[in-house]
């Protein structure tokens, strides 16, 4: 029986890969080099494959399948890249994006071995499903993942499933074109701020780091002699998250003001969920969930009252236990999926 199959985790500045035991055990540490995004499809390409075989060479066992977490839209059954903004070349002047980029062949050409694919937020909520808070059992996990974006995705169980379902575990939905789960376009004001998305009011343009970020320098603007503007010495450069984190720890009202904010944001959209998918869990993952308590609380406090109550009394809404290689045990879930699948 298989012992390791390689999870990969492909983002725009760096691609990172390890192998990873069925129980979700990192083998070895993450061999990790840049990705080379911006350098056409050859060079990452190159970059991919490379760091592919250093962490076989690590891990010395191998591997019965690679794993793959893309950042952007990935249609999994073909093995395509459909878009991913952040990869592509510059033609002249212009940035030609991937569209239609066949990575899964031609990782598989190069290394000859089964590589499955999809996109980074999906992966991340089966990779904490198996491997996370999910134990494997939990019936449903909805995850969103909180950083420069808001990723999502949707583990579904047979629990939550009427009729002849006879899978095993969970499984991620994906879509007809795999485009499914972006939680983090889910539109909670439609006359809200621009969203990336070319939307107005998705809890992405309320609640990204970014966004986080300028909350912060406008109630350090409003605020200068807050805990929070002595910890940045006045200086809105020094604000980031961590910072607002640091100082909601020493009690400072306008750091927790802002975390009730984004929390308030983000638990209306968890209140549709829970609505529409009646999960077990909701787990918070990526860096910025790392805001722990103050934020976590606002969301607790929005869902009760706007989630249906009786679905409400069946959720668990908590911190992603994996958030650190997130996409290495994602794309480890769906290649051992991928391996259990096989007759
Ligand atoms: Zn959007």
């Amino acid at each position: 029986m298989a012992a390791a199959v390689i999870g990969v985790d492909l983002g725009g500045t760096n691609v990172r890969a390890a192998a990873v035991s069925r129980a979700g055990e990192l083998l070895s540490a993450p061999v990790q080099h840049p990705s080379r995004a911006q350098d056409g499809f050859q060079a990452t390409l190159q970059q991919i494959v490379q760091t592919i075989r250093e962490a076989i060479d690590a891990s010395g066992t191998p591997p019965a399948a690679i794993g793959m977490a893309v950042p952007g839209h990935i249609d999994a059954a073909r093995g395509v890249v459909r878009w991913a903004p952040n990869f592509g070349e510059y033609k002249g002047e212009i940035f030609e994006v991937w569209r239609e980029v066949p990575l899964a062949d031609a990782v598989q050409q190069a290394l000859n071995l089964p590589v499955v694919m999809g996109n980074d937020a999906n992966l991340a909520a089966l990779g904490e499903y198996y491997y996370g808070v999910g134990r494997g059992q939990a019936r449903g996990l909805i995850m969103l993942t909180l950083g420069t974006g808001i990723g999502g995705g949707v583990v579904l169980t047979r629990a939550q499933v009427q009729g002849n379902a006879h899978w095993d575990g969970g499984v991620l939905l994906v879509g007809l074109g795999g485009g499914a789960g972006e939680l983090g376009h889910t539109i909670i004001n439609f006359a809200g701020p621009r969203c990336g998305c070319g939307a107005r009011g998705c809890i992405e343009a309320y609640a990204k780091r970014d966004a986080i970020t300028e909350l912060a320098r406008e109630a350090m603007r409003r605020n200068p002699d807050s805990v929070m503007s002595q910890l940045a010495a006045g200086d809105p450069a020094q604000i980031s998250p961590a910072l607002v984190s640091q100082a909601a720890e020493q009690g400072d009202p306008i750091a927790l003001a802002i975390w009730h904010e984004i929390g308030t944001y983000l638990g209306v959209a968890i209140a549709s969920f829970i609505n529409i998918f009646n999960p077990e869990v909701i787990a918070i993952g990526g860096q910025i969930a790392k805001a722990g308590a103050p934020l976590f609380e606002a969301i607790h406090a929005t869902v009760r009252d706007y989630a249906l109550p009786t679905l409400l009394e069946e959720c668990r809404i908590v911190p992603a236990e994996r958030i650190e290689d997130a996409g290495i045990l994602g794309g480890a879930a769906l290649a051992w999926q991928h391996v259990n699948a096989q007759p």
